[in-house]
C-alpha cells in the first residue's frame, strides 16, 4: 500500500539516543511501508523547508553516536501562530502526513499546540537528559547522561578524598532532579540539593548538620543547576561564609552531559520507542508521545507528558541520606 510521508525531527536539547531513534522511526517506518522525510534543525528546519527523503542506508552506523544527524534547535518563529501556519503549509506541499517530534517539554508543548491549530497527526518521543516528561519513567538520553556524571564524580572524589574537601558538583536537570540524586546515589555522594525537596537552605543545613561533621574529611554534594542562581557556586559561597573552616571547590559539568556514545539501555530504549512510533501511527493514533511505563510501552496524551514537575520518588532522598553516612 502507497503511504505518505512521515516527517521526522529532533529539536530543542540533544540528547544521546537521538540518532538510535532517528534510525529506529526511519526503519519501522519503511517497513511498513511509509516513505520518511528527515527534517533538519527542528521546527526551525520544517519552516523554512529543509528536508530530505530518508533510506535504510542514510541512518546506518549512527546507533552508537550521540548528538543527533538532524541537527537540533530552538525556534522562535514556531512559538508564533505565523510560524506554526508556515510549517503546516511545507507539512502539505511535501506530502508529509504524519509528523514524529523527538525533543524535551517544550519541543512536545510545541506539537500539542500544532495538532490544536491544524489537521495534522504527530507522535512525540521523549529526547532529553532530563527526564522530565510526566507518563515516562524514564526519557531517551537520561541514563547515558547519568553514568557519564557518576564516571566524572569518581574523578572528582579521588580530589576530594585527597585533600579533604567539599565539593559542589552541578548536574543539569533544569526543574528536575533525577540527575542530581540518582548520580548522588550512583557515586555514594554525600547529599543531592534539588529542586523537589524542601527550601533550599534546610537541604544545605541538613547536610552540615548530618554528614560532613561527623566521620568524614570530604564530601561530595549534588546540585541541580538552577534558573534562580541557586546552584552549587550558591551553595558553595554560603558554606564558604558560614563554614569557613571547610575547604570547598566547585565544580559544574556543564555541556559534557549530554553528549557521548549512548549507553545500552537508551539504545534500546530509543529502538523501542521509534519503533512504537510507527506503531501508534498505524493504530490511528494521534497527538501522543510514546513513553515507557514498568517497562511496557505506552501512549501519553501530550497535554500529560508536558504537565510540570514530575514527581521524584522520595523515598529515593533516604536511600542517599542513610547510605551516607
Ligand atoms: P526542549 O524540547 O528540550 O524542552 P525547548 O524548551 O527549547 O527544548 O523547546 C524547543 C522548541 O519547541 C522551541 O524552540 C520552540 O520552537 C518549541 N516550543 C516550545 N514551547 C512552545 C510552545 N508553547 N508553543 C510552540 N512551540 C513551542
Amino acid at each position: 500500500m502507497e503511504r505518505g510521508f512521515v516527517g521526522i525531527l529532533t529539536s530543542g536539547g540533544d540528547a544521546s539516543g537521538m540518532n538510535a531513534t532517528i534510525r529506529a522511526v526511519t526503519r519501522s517506518a519503511i517497513c511498513h511501508g511509509f516513505k520518511v522525510k528527515g527534517i533538519f534543525r527542528g521546527y526551525e528546519g520544517l519552516i523554512n523547508d529543509e528536508m530530505k527523503e530518508m533510506s535504510t542506508e542514510d541512518v546506518s552506523n549512527i546507533i552508537q553516536r550521540g548528538g543527533t544527524i538532524l541537527k537540533t534547535a530552538r525556534s522562535k518563529e514556531f512559538e508564533t501562530s505565523e510560524g506554526r501556519k508556515k510549517a503546516y503549509e511545507v507539512m502539505q506541499k511535501e506530502n508529509i502526513s504524519a509528523l514524529v517530534v523527538i525533543g524535551g517539554d517544550g519541543s512536545l508543548r510545541g506539537a500539542r499546540t500544532f495538532a490544536e491549530e491544524y489537521d495534522v497527526t504527530c507522535i512525540g518521543l521523549p529526547g532529553t537528559i532530563d527526564n522530565d516528561l510526566c507518563g515516562t519513567d524514564v526519557t531517551i538520553g537520561y541514563d547515558t547522561a547519568l553514568n557519564t556524571i557518576v564516571e566524572c564524580v569518581d574523578k572528582i572524589r579521588d580530589t576530594a578524598t585527597s585533600h579533604e574537601r567539599i565539593f559542589f558538583v552541578e548536574v543539569m536537570g533544569r526543574d528536575a532532579g533525577f540527575l542530581a540524586q540518582n548520580s548522588a546515589i550512583a557515586s555514594g555522594a554525600e547529599a543531592a540539593i534539588i529542586p523537589e525537596d524542601q527550601t533550599d537552605s534546610d537541604q544545605l543545613e541538613e547536610f552540615i548538620s548530618r554528614g560532613f561533621r561527623k566521620t568524614k574529611n570530604s564530601s561530595i554534594v549534588i546540585v541541580t543547576e538552577s534558573p534562580n542562581g541557586k546552584g552549587a557556586t550558591y551553595y558553595a559561597e554560603r558554606v564558604m561564609r558560614e563554614y569557613p573552616q571547610y575547604d570547598v571547590r566547585v565544580t559544574i559539568l556543564g555541556h559534557l552531559q549530554r553528549g557521548g556514545s549512548p549507553s545500552a539501555n537508551d539504545r534500546i530504549l530509543a529502538s523501542r520507542l521509534g519503533y512504537t512510533a510507527i506503531q501508534a501511527l498505524l493504530e490511528g493514533q494521534r497527538n501522543v508521545m510514546v513513553g515507557i511505563r514498568n517497562d511496557e510501552v505506552v501512549y501519553v496524551p501530550f497535554t500529560e507528558a508536558i504537565k510540570k514537575n514530575k514527581p521524584i520518588d522520595k523515598s529515593l532522598i533516604a536511600v542517599l541520606n542513610e547510605l551516607s553516612i
